[in-house]
């Protein structure tokens, strides 16, 4: 494949945009090389601006559950536009995607809408805080949950892939107020609690890990995290930007049975356009303001192009009784598939799937937490990437990343994927 034309637009855009990109992981860093830019994009497929197709696994990091140029959230989003574009005054169709996704997912009475995954995260802890009265939280190590500053610390993916443990500006106060456990270790998190007594507003975590590649709770995990929360009047804050309407209709709360008190949505909730979300009971919502003491606000809040592809999204999702059976069976098809080649070419690697999430790490370790994934080996995860990449597969540039499977996916597509993997790892 040729890519005169991508590394020609990346040379122009490093001189006016810092890195030539406005989000660090998209730049190859990790993996070398520079990145292609997308010209357009179809169902499973990308088209790049040299014209090379490829089967995409990243889907926007998520967000194109049903594929891309999905006709009914694309008119939707042309339909609305003609009515003009934002008017920081109440709209009807923001009730309407409230409505059904309060309906769709367990254990929320009222949500609020924002504009990206980082803003429904940092808002979650401040409501968190304030319902509390407490000021600490504890994060997992490895997990992400957008760029704000009490969020930067330890933080996977982005972070990792760059070696950067903390980013500078983010002050020592806060620094003091986030508290680091391991993932899948409640130990790990029985002893801030003990070493902080009546301090700590919220545990936030990932129900199934994203950002150090997938990483699943293991068995008993969340439920032990639901009694340690409950001792200590603290708020369990699902981040399920990456899980919400992926797992299932209700994420992974319905899918493990677990109640969180705070959930927040990003990705497929917005159906590609910027869209982040918070929710909660309503006796913890009603602490917000207006009502509430507890300030939050946005000019392009619940924008209308932003909720109309929202709701086109989450209709298609709430009536299509067998989506989430679809796409199990396909990403249990290509584990099968990958496992069998990666066997048979001798490699040593680990497989962690949960349903259309999934990750292959190059390691011998189970992986069930930071330190674990930190292990799989990179330099081979290069060569991984770029042999895929040859051969029209597109998976996320760095090896703490999840692959996202789409219900535009075809039995055809995985096996040309399968058939890609045999070849690139052959030795
Ligand atoms: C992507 C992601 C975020 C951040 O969302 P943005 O829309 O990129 O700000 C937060 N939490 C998790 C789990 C994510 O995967």
């Amino acid at each position: 494949m040729l890519y005169q034309r991508s590394s020609q637009l990346f040379i122009e855009a490093e001189k006016v945009i810092p890195g030539g990109v406005n989000s660090p992981v998209r730049a190859f860093k990790s993996v070398g090389g520079t990145p292609i830019y997308v010209k357009e994009a179809k169902g499973a497929y990308l088209f790049d601006e040299d014209g090379n197709k490829y089967i995409d696994y990243i889907n926007s990091w998520g967000p194109m559950l049903l594929g891309h140029s999905y006709p009914p959230v694309v008119n939707a989003v042309i339909e609305k536009a003609k009515k003009g574009t934002s008017f920081g005054m109440p709209t009807e169709i923001e009730t309407e995607i409230a409505a059904l996704a309060v309906s769709m997912v367990p254990n929320i009475d009222k949500i609020r809408f924002v504009n990206s995954g980082t803003e429904a995260c940092m808002s979650a802890i401040r409501l968190a805080r304030g319902f509390t009265g407490k000021e600490k939280i504890i994060k997992f190590r490895g997990c992400y949950h957008g760029h704000s500053d009490s969020f930067l610390i330890s933080a996977g993916s982005g972070l990792s892939t760059f070696g950067v443990p903390n980013s500078p500006g983010v002050t020592k106060g806060t620094a003091h107020d986030t508290l680091l456990a391991d993932y899948n270790n409640i130990e790990s998190v029985k002893n801030l609690f003990l070493e902080n007594p009546d301090e700590i507003a919220c545990v936030i975590i990932e129900p199934v890990a994203g950002n150090m590649g997938c990483v699943p709770p293991i068995e008993g995990f969340l439920e032990s995290l639901r009694k340690v929360c409950n001792e200590n009047k603290a708020l369990l804050i699902f981040d399920e930007v990456m899980t919400g309407f992926r797992l299932a209709k209700g994420g992974a709360q319905e899918l493990f049975g677990i109640a969180a008190d705070i959930v927040c949505f990003g990705k497929v909730i917005g159906g590609g356009l910027p869209v982040g979300a918070f929710a909660a009971r309503a006796e913890i919502m009603d602490y917000l303001a207006p009502v509430g003491p507890v300030y939050q606000a946005g000019t392009l809040s619940g924008n209308p192009l932003a909720m109309a592809a929202g709701l086109a999204m989450l209709t298609a999702i709430n009536e299509d009784e067998k989506l989430f059976e679809r796409l199990e069976e396909k990403g249990a098809y290509l584990e099968k598939g990958l496992t069998e080649v990666l066997l048979k070419n001798n490699r040593k690697f680990v497989i962690n799937r949960i349903g259309s999430m999934i990750s292959v790490f190059f390691c011998e370790n189970n992986v069930v937490d930071f330190n674990s994934a930190a292990k799989a080996d990179t330099p081979e995860f290069k060569s991984f990437f770029h042999g895929l990449l040859q051969r029209g597969i597109y998976i996320a540039p760095s090896s703490y990343e999840t692959w996202f499977l789409t219900d535009a996916l075809t039995y055809e597509d995985i096996n040309f994927t399968i058939e890609a993997v045999a070849l690139a790892t052959q030795s």
